[in-house]
């Protein structure tokens, strides 16, 4: 299998894209912005000049990967031969479905679909195809070239050999796949984002700042960055609507999304990508945002 279709040119298909393009697959990257696959090469051009600059590859594997990348506005003209394709467009269950039932009339009835969505059912998803046994989830984590998991997401009828495809060609990519059912939030959903949210809840309620509470997970649990920052990262509103579908998906009120978070994705305030989240990244560096006012008690206010 060496031809690869990566459908969306944002944050997570440009790494999937780049990811696939180094290991020597043929990538059809297709979006429906031309200046979303622009800025996408853009980005790979500059991440593989990070790797080069750090010996991970040389000049001429440099310019091989950018070789074996095609850009693609329109999907038909790109599945043709296909044996796999990856979906990372926004995470929106209308523009997913969509896209599926469409893949499904245009790729030969061997290709593979996979999708790389944090939180959508997998099952509902392939519900939408004929083919319900080769569509799968595919969950790459960001930053894709550097982090190593692959959540491979079982759908209720995906079959073992189109699953143990994909692991291998996850190891083929140097990833380590995990398998797992589809249920709301998978596994790396259904854990963080209820210590996401606990710790917005934590914040909210007064119990303390946002560096004290990032600080006690980063020192206290080992953890590479503290919960708030990891959301900010995330982007809010990706973390408030994959609280939404564990909260539909389980009728449970433990994963309603805090207020507070609710009112900083109203207010437009995403995390990195808007420069402001719970730190203030507009300069560069990352200074403390949210105000005490914003919270439900007073906090200190040496906090911030
Ligand atoms: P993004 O908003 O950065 O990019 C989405 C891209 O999809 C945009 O360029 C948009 O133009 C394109 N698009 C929209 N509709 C399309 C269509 N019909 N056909 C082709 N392209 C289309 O989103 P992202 O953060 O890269 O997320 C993509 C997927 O990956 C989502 O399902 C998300 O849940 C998942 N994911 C995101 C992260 C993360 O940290 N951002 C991590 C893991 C998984």
């Amino acid at each position: 299998m060496k031809k690869v279709v990566v459908i969306g040119a944002g944050t997570m298909g440009n790494g999937i894209a780049h990811v696939f393009a180094l290991y020597n697959y043929q990538v059809a990257w297709v979006d429906v912005s031309a200046s979303a696959l622009e800025r996408g090469l853009a980005t790979i051009d500059k991440n593989l000049d990070r790797q080069l600059k750090k010996g991970d590859i040389d000049e001429a594997k440099k310019a091989q990967t950018l070789a074996n990348i095609s850009t693609f506005t329109d999907i038909t003209a790109a599945v043709a031969g296909a044996a796999l394709v990856v979906e990372a467009a926004t995470e929106n269950i209308e523009i997913k479905l969509k896209i599926f039932e469409n893949l499904d009339k245009i790729c030969p009835a061997e290709t593979i679909l996979a999708s790389n969505t944090s939180s959508i059912s997998i099952t509902r998803i392939a519900g939408v195809t004929k083919r319900p046994e080769k569509v799968i989830g595919m969950h790459f984590m960001n930053p894709v070239p550097v982090m190593k998991l692959v959540e491979v997401i079982r759908g209720y009828a995906t079959s073992d050999e189109i699953c143990a495809q994909i692991m291998d060609i996850s190891k083929d990519l140097e990833k380590i796949p995990v398998e797992v059912n589809d249920y709301p939030g998978f596994v790396s959903n259904r854990v963080l984002m209820p210590m996401i949210n606990e710790a917005i809840h934590a914040l909210y309620e007064g119990v303390a700042g946002v560096s004290e509470i990032d600080t006690v997970m980063k020192l206290g649990m080992s953890h590479p960055m503290g919960p708030l920052q990891l959301a900010d990262f995330i982007g809010l509103d990706v973390c408030r609507s994959i609280l939404e579908v564990l909260f539909e998906g389980f009728g449970n009120p433990k994963y309603a999304p805090c207020p507070l978070l609710v009112n900083m994705v109203n207010a437009g305030h995403l995390g990195m990508k808007t420069g402001k989240g719970f730190y203030d990244w507009s300069n560069g560096t990352k200074n403390i945002a949210v105000a005490p006012r914003f919270a439900k008690k007073q906090l200190p206010t040496e906090t911030f």
